[in-house]
């Protein structure tokens, strides 16, 4: 049963590897709705601990590490810095941003994992698992490929499949092979120590049935595993990078990175106080049941992404039961996955938007990302994001909306009021339905809120301020003006008093727009509980007449932007170009009967109406050539005047464009499709044979 009223919220967001930057898959996934959740508690006046940090261990740094040519250290302090700058920037308000290097993370998991130890609730078994003789290494989870049982996917992980979302053993793998060396494994036997997820499944049951509110896909993926069955699962690795296991003779082994990585957000909140006060001291009452009633109930919740839904709502919750002493997560909103302009956004295809290079080449539109990520985010299935879209939601929607709005209110105010909020007299019908719906919103876009609807409650601010335009379109106060002055003075303060609650109920998802708003109307230490009230400004006070809050994108700068992702897909596509295979043998004979001559260019014209041929007249040594080349969409024919060439000068002449060409330049054709010439080390005389 979800918890009702609690006392305070312990919100957590994906720890994510510190082994490259963020992009807007992230943002969108759990990032932007955390912090739009968060920022709405603490508006509705709750006690918040808003969580997240990098994740520094595991296989995905070590193979980093050895791709950047850095020590795993290098790279996490490498990543760490950039991330926290980025989210900084785009205002994700984390209490706190922590790491699982810290030593009061390593000691908090070191502590965990023995006290399940000593409870012996962990299964301790000699198995045989794949190592790699090459490397000299065991292969743990993403040191070993393979195919994917479930969907055949050749490049599943030794712990997950990332295209069917299946987690997986090593030992499962079809056709496994080592992604250090490249071969095939041997199985070797080791020691590891196992949480016996088969007999705590009928508890897991218990607490996943019992939570039936959670979103269908968080809910049904966990379905599904119960369903399968679940299996004891390695909690420890055969590794050097992570956290050492705390029992004696385990030299080698570190803690599997998917027990220690959610420790870390009890970790980060102990490193949030000791940065806070100095020290960890009341950390248990974000983590552990109320001592007696004065304490309260506090309410966790997990933001992540859906790959990472078995480990939030099976493994550590299993995890914190059988050490008896935790709350377990009241919520787990994990999002689907969002999409890039009709291809999956992918880290190493460099398909992506990525937040630090969007903040560098898109400056203070921060809320525009905010905006367009939770306009259309991935909340019940797979959404796209692509920049045309981006940029109509800004031009129409941020700019022709919103901004027009608050615009219209503070110019208005600023041409017809002095500057000054106006005092409100009589009203009229039109004023008292507009006060009525402004009235209800808060309630509204509050409900949508806490059942974690964030596209909803955007939707219901965007009619908030469609209410305020309307307003003013049917109130005409350009018009009024001429003859009712007075009339224009309760218009005005209608239209500001919808401006502050605008501020108010869209902060969560536009802070920085919401701040400039405020700075505007002079409007600050309101929050949730104000919202909707017909007197927010007070008459009188200052109304400031600031910059646009957005600005109309042009196309230039949308078309900048796909072409860096059209780029990034040749560059990729030029990766994946392999060497032709070599053509069926032939014999000496064949070759000795092509008579291939050293010849010189000596004028070049292109061949009218055709799009590849160049007319080129040679002189092979004995006598002066026409050849038509097919080049014309490589080289202009100025270019190609004077070029010493190989020419086969036996070929069979044909015809082409009603001209006759004898022979053929020979050309290399490169990687990327262009040609070049290919020609003798030295100036050979025109006529030399290519033997
Ligand atoms: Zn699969």
């Amino acid at each position: 049963m979800p918890i009702s009223n609690p006392e305070r919220y312990t919100v957590t967001a994906a720890l994510i590897y510190a082994n490259g930057p963020i992009h807007i898959g992230h943002l969108a996934g759990c990032y932007v709705p955390a912090d739009i959740y968060v920022r709405y508690l603490r508006s509705s006046g709750k006690e918040v601990a808003f969580i997240s940090g990098t994740d520094e261990h595991g296989v995905p740094i070590t193979i980093r590490a050895k791709k950047e040519g850095l020590t795993p250290q290098q790279v996490v302090d490498k990543y760490y810095e950039q991330i926290d700058a980025s989210f900084k920037s785009l205002g994700i308000s984390f209490d706190v941003y922590s790491r699982t290097s810290k030593p009061v993370h390593h000691e908090t998991s070191r502590e965990i994992f023995r006290d399940l130890y000593d409870k012996k609730v962990f299964i301790e078994e000699t198995t045989e698992q794949y190592y790699d003789e090459t490397a000299q290494q065991f292969l743990a989870d993403r040191y070993i490929v393979g195919t994917c049982p479930v969907c055949a996917n050749p490049n599943a992980y030794g712990d997950q499949c990332e295209r069917c979302g299946s987690t997986l053993s090593p030992l499962e793998l079809k056709d496994p092979r080592s992604t250090l060396s490249g071969a095939k494994p041997v199985l070797k036997a080791t020691k590891n120590w196992y949480l016996p997820l088969d007999k705590m499944q009928p508890d897991i049951e218990a607490y996943v049935n019992g939570h039936s509110e959670w979103k269908t896909n968080v809910f049904g993926q966990c379905q599904s595993w119960l369903k399968d069955g679940l299996k004891p699962r390695a909690m420890t690795r055969d590794l050097d990078w992570g956290i050492k296991v705390p029992v004696e003779d385990t030299e080698g082994k570190v803690l599997y990175v998917w027990f220690e990585a959610p420790i870390g957000y009890i970790s980060a909140t102990k490193d949030w106080l000791i940065q806070k006060n100095g020290t960890d001291e009341g950390w248990q009452k974000w983590w552990q049941p109320a001592k007696d009633a004065s304490q309260g109930e506090t309410k966790l919740v997990h933001f992540i992404g859906k790959d990472n839904i078995v480990f939030h709502c099976i493994i550590f919750p299993a995890m914190l039961m059988a050490e008896g002493n935790y709350i377990l997560a009241d919520n787990v909103p994990a999002n689907e996955f969002m999409n890039l302009e009709g291809d999956k956004i992918s880290t190493s295809r460099n398909w992506a938007v990525w937040l630090h290079e969007y903040l560098e080449e898109l400056p203070d539109k921060q809320d525009v990302l905010r905006y367009v990520l939770t306009a259309n985010a991935p909340e019940t299935k797979d959404s796209e994001f692509t920049w045309k879209d981006f940029q109509t939601r800004n031009n129409s929607e941020l700019v022709g909306i919103y901004g027009n709005f608050i615009n219209r209110a503070v110019v208005l105010t600023q041409k017809f009021c002095e500057g000054k909020v106006p005092q409100r007299g009589e009203l009229q019908d039109i004023d008292r339905a507009a006060l009525d719906e402004l009235a209800a919103f808060p309630a509204r876009i509050a409900e949508s809120m806490e059942n974690y609807r964030f596209r909803e409650a955007l939707s219901l601010i965007m009619d908030l301020a469609r209410t305020g335009n309307k307003y003013l379109a049917d109130t005409q106060p350009w018009h009024a003006i001429k003859t009712d002055p007075e009339r224009v003075n309760t218009i005005l303060n209608i239209a500001l008093q919808i401006s502050a609650t605008l501020s108010i109920v869209s902060e969560p998802v536009l802070p920085f727009t919401s701040a400039k708003i405020q700075e505007q109307l002079g409007l600050s230490g309101k929050n949730w509980q104000d919202a909707g009230k017909a007197d927010l400004l007070a008459a009188g006070s200052p109304v400031l007449e600031g910059k646009l809050l957005f600005e109309k994108i042009e196309d230039s700068v949308i078309e900048k932007q796909v072409q860096k992702l059209h780029d990034a897909k040749r560059q990729n596509e030029l990766e994946g170009k392999t060497v032709l295979p070599v053509k069926p043998e032939i014999q000496y004979d064949d070759f000795a009967k092509m008579d291939i001559r050293v010849a010189t260019i000596l004028e070049a014209e292109n061949v009218p109406k055709s799009k590849k041929l160049l007319k080129l007249r040679i002189d092979i040594g004995s006598e002066q050539r026409t050849v038509l080349s097919g080049i014309s969409e490589h080289f202009k024919a100025e270019e190609v005047i004077g070029q010493k060439v190989l020419y086969l000068a036996n070929l069979a002449p044909r015809k082409m464009m009603g001209m006759e060409s004898h022979g053929m330049i020979l050309m290399a054709e490169d990687r990327d499709g262009s040609l070049a010439f290919v020609q003798p080390g030295k100036d050979v005389w025109n006529g030399g044979t290519v033997n």
